[in-house]
């Protein structure tokens, strides 16, 4: 049992670095970094988004009114080609055609305008987007290259955890199962501390002290006989 109990000890070492392998797997700095550069990415896929329906919008709004030019433009030509045609030769008809060509034709240019007031409204909208483009770009870059350190940085610590894990293992297997089960229970309940040695009258798990009678007792048994700290529940190791 004596034997028995200073593998606890060792054992309960590897426990602890594993217990700090996995804290520390679990607050790598870089998953903070990615969560912040995904929080941007988010927030500019966003602004890219609301830019897009805004450019794409007046590129509609263009398009439209391109079409609705070159619809007067057609019909214009189409008036003319048939003033010139020879057909008519009623001076008051053709005066009236000459006319709806001018109407069709200041027509267009009211509508050929106002495309281009929108075309140059777009212009801004383009660069801003080329920029925003451009910009996520080097954050997806910047993600890549977080999500790359976190995994290398996450195989080491498993690497890490592996090892210890097998030299755990390796001393469990060594020690009275019953004895490693009553540990893992006191470990569980005592936020990490499964046994303890005792020194003096102090359990050098919690740092308290227990009745020297106790103690006394508990050095003679030399481990024979499992016993407790009163404070801190560990299994003491006289
Ligand atoms: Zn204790």
């Amino acid at each position: 049992m004596a034997n028995g109990l200073d593998g606890l000890l060792a054992l309960q070492e590897h426990d602890a670095t594993l217990d700090r392998l996995l804290h520390r797997h679990q607050t790598l700095r870089e998953r903070d970094a990615l969560s912040q550069a995904e929080s941007d990415l988010a927030t500019l896929d966003a602004r890219i988004t609301t830019a897009r329906a805004e450019r794409d919008d007046l590129a509609r709004e263009e398009q439209r009114l391109d079409d609705e030019a070159r619809s007067l433009a057609a019909k214009a030509t189409e008036v003319e080609t048939k003033m010139y045609s020879g057909e008519i030769s009623s001076p008051r008809e053709l005066q009236a055609m000459q006319s709806d060509v001018e109407q069709l034709r200041r027509h267009q240019r009211g509508i050929e305008n106002r495309e281009l007031e929108l075309m140059e409204a777009r212009e801004p909208l383009d660069a801003t987007l080329a920029d925003l483009d451009q910009q996520r770009g080097v954050l997806d870059g910047e993600l890549e290259r977080i999500r790359r350190g976190l995994a290398d940085a996450e195989s080491t610590i498993v690497a890490e955890m592996q090892q210890e894990r097998a030299a755990r293992d390796e001393i469990a297997a060594g020690i009275d199962a019953v004895l490693v089960k009553e540990y893992e229970r006191c470990r569980a309940q005592a936020q990490g501390v499964g046994v303890a040695r005792l020194v003096g009258t102090t359990c050098q798990g919690c740092h308290l002290s227990i009745p020297a009678i106790e103690a006394e007792s508990i050095k003679k048994s030399a481990g024979d006989v499992l016993a407790y700290c009163d404070n801190c529940g560990a299994i003491l190791v006289p």
